[in-house]
């Protein structure tokens, strides 16, 4: 297949650049999928591809990703996304970095990037010194730092949004709740549930971790491979994709699923599935994206205290994507996407359209110095 049908294939993105610059060994591709919202952000992937078409597919399919995250989120951004070829623990310099940080540069904003699987903090510093459109950076450069904790009150808000919906209340207090993994996510995660009164079982394939949250919080503990099966209120995964599958579906002992892991469903129609099976499934990019604006107020001009406020609107489009599916019949997985696809919609139409339009997309600091 020709690199072009590959980007029709894969969602027809606005930009594809290729990043090569052989003094420092830098191999990179950034992937612009749709920048109708705003900037094209989305953080860049360092990994060890086994060939160039693998890693297009990556950036492709992750960048369209992004724009519907951005957009399902409320934000003004688009979606994008970049991977370095190339392996993340012994391969990394500054001079690649600064090279890719050239790059970014070069496009004027229409792509902003930040960290993901195998980029570090360090690394964004590195791009920081040769462009501004970096998110992710240094707490002492401004930056936002850690992102987990506000994923993980999103993630908090998207099962109070769920709980409200299908058991009828938000409060949590005596619920059980089963979180599949205790890493950055899911330990916040755990700790939030806990002050909620929740009643939290935990699992971990990490053990010096489940002893420590067992030690702290008093939870319950399962085996990790028990933990999808244990029977709650709600699944809250925080650890690897493709939990709900064919081998799972049968199986879980829930009447909601709402977690921060990434790509819950092994494919669509297990969404289907899930709605057959009366399990009502919060959608995971509308649940996790609470990092994604933690960042995105990061371009404002960071404050912690707006960050975490943002991620409270999490309820609110767990709900929309709710409503959606009551309106059109449809599982909650496709109506995440209809949300999204719609606020593109509408907004792309208001930005040709409306007599007083405008391209803005996020107050500068300098105006939220203002305030
Ligand atoms: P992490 O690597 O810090 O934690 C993952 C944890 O899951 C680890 O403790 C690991 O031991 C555990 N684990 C792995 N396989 C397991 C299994 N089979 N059973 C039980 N536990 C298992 O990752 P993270 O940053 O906490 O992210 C968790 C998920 O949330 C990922 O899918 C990630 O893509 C997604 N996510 C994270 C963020 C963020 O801000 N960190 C944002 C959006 C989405």
């Amino acid at each position: 297949m020709s690199t072009f049908e590959m980007i029709s294939k894969h969602g027809d993105h606005e930009q594809v650049i290729f990043c090569h610059d052989k003094n420092v060994g830098l191999k990179a591709i950034i992937a612009i999928h749709n920048t109708v919202l705003g900037p094209a952000l989305g953080g860049t992937r360092m990994f060890n591809y086994k060939n160039e078409d693998e890693a297009l597919i990556d950036v492709l399919r992750l960048s369209k990703g992004m724009t519907y995250k951005a957009s399902a989120a409320g934000l003004n951004l688009g979606g994008g996304k970049a991977v370095i070829l190339g392996d993340s623990k012994t391969q990394k310099t500054e001079g690649l970095f600064r090279a890719f940080g050239q790059f970014v540069n070069s496009l004027n904003g229409k792509y902003i990037t930040a960290e993901d699987v195998g980029t570090s903090v360090n690394d964004m510093e590195h791009i920081y010194m040769e462009t501004p459109w970096v998110t992710g950076i240094p707490k002492d450069f401004g930056g936002s730092g850690d992102p987990s904790p506000y994923t993980a009150h999103g993630v908090l808000m998207g099962i109070k949004a769920a709980a409200h919906e299908k058991l009828g209340t938000d409060s949590l207090k005596g619920m059980r709740i089963a979180v599949q993994g205790l890493g950055n996510v899911g330990s916040n995660l755990v700790k939030y549930l806990v002050e909620e009164g929740a009643k939290v079982i935990i699992a971990d394939i990490d053990q010096v971790r489940v002893k420590a949250h067992h030690d702290k919080y008093g939870v319950e503990v399962v085996a990790p491979d028990q933990i999808l099966f244990t029977e709650c209120d709600i699944q809250a995964p925080c650890a690897m994709g493709a939990i709900v599958n064919d081998q799972t579906i049968g199986k879980f002992r829930c009447k909601v699923i709402a977690g921060g892991a990434n790509n819950q469903l092994a494919e669509a129609r297990h969404g289907d599935q899930l709605r057959e099976l009366g399990i009502l499934y919060a959608p995971d990019y509308v649940v996790n994206a609470g990092g994604l604006m933690n960042v995105f107020v990061e371009l404002e001009g960071y404050s912690p205290d707006r960050a975490f406020e943002k991620t409270k609107r999490v309820y609110d489009n767990v709900k929309k994507v709710f409503e959606i599916s009551k309106r059109d019949n449809i599982g909650t997985h496709t109506a995440a996407d209809r949300l999204a696809e719609e606020r593109i919609k509408t907004i792309g139409y208001l930005k040709q359209h409306h007599p007083g339009k405008s391209n803005r997309s996020f107050t500068t600091l300098k105006e939220v110095n203002n305030r």
